[in-house]
């Protein structure tokens, strides 16, 4: 069966409340049908959440980009997937590489964010992908199949999860895998999916994300088992994220 794709956005930590106009021309986009064939998520940053989910409309979907593993509690600064589920959202991103590397966050924080992202209602989007040191070292396949099996809980499904593929070594370096490379990495996360969650795991998204732009969309959404891209920098202008939908 082919699943639909999903293309999401995710902000980091850009956008300020001007940004907004950005997501309303998104919601025009959906709005105006020209985006039908996929669904579309942003994660702009926590501050926005509330005034984003306001200004999408049916069709846009709103997600947080990390939520802690408790539902509230005394952690400074931390938002819970309760509050991200509050503000009107969606979905969240738990294990992206920017918190894996630069908040320590392992497998087994990452597979706790999901579960607490299931708890509150939300869709977890569990990021994984190997370094470039892991590449070089010619253990990619085997890095994905851990963070597979440590990040995912039993409990996840092909409605409460999503898999998003992003190689770090092809964040925001404008760097991607060849064709063949994602290829090979998508078919081999839908195997172990599958070998663990039985036919449905042959429903599970599987998105790409490290450098999606414009220009390259069309390619890399067009290889098996890519269900969906994870856009970065170019989610920021709405005329670059919406024609990344267009290229599917
Ligand atoms: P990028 O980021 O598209 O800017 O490479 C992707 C991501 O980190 O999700």
């Amino acid at each position: 069966m082919a699943v639909r794709k999903l293309i999401a956005g995710n902000w980091k930590m850009n956008g300020l409340k001007a940004g907004l106009a950005e997501i309303a021309a998104v919601r025009d986009a959906v709005e105006s049908g020209s985006t039908a064939h996929v669904d579309v998520l942003l994660c702009p940053p926590a501050t926005l959440l509330a005034a984003a989910c306001e200004t999408a409309a049916t069709g846009l979907a709103i997600g947080g980009q990390d939520c802690h593993t408790a539902q509230s509690g005394a952690f400074t600064g931390d938002i819970s997937a309760a509050m991200v589920a509050d503000s009107g959202a969606s979905h969240v991103l738990v294990g992206h590489s920017e918190r894996r590397t630069l908040h320590g966050e392992d497998d087994a924080t990452v597979r706790a964010k999901a579960q607490a992202a299931w708890n509150a209602g939300l869709v977890a989007v569990v990021c994984i992908g190997e370094t470039q040191a892991e590449r070089d070292a010619g253990t990619t396949l085997q890095v994905l199949e851990r963070q597979l099996r440590e990040s995912l809980a039993d409990e996840a499904t092909a409605a409460n999860c999503t898999v998003a593929y992003e190689p770090v070594w092809a964040i925001g370096t404008g760097l991607t895998p060849t064709v063949d490379d994602v290829a090979d990495a998508h078919r081999f996360m839908r195997e172990k999916l599958v070998e663990r969650f039985g036919e449905s795991g042959a429903d599970f998204r599987i998105l790409y994300g490290g450098s999606v732009k414009p220009d390259n969309a069309a390619e890399l959404l067009s290889v098996a088992n890519v269900d969906g891209a994870l856009v970065g920098g170019a989610s920021l202008k709405s005329a670059d994220f919406i024609a990344i939908c267009k290229a599917v």
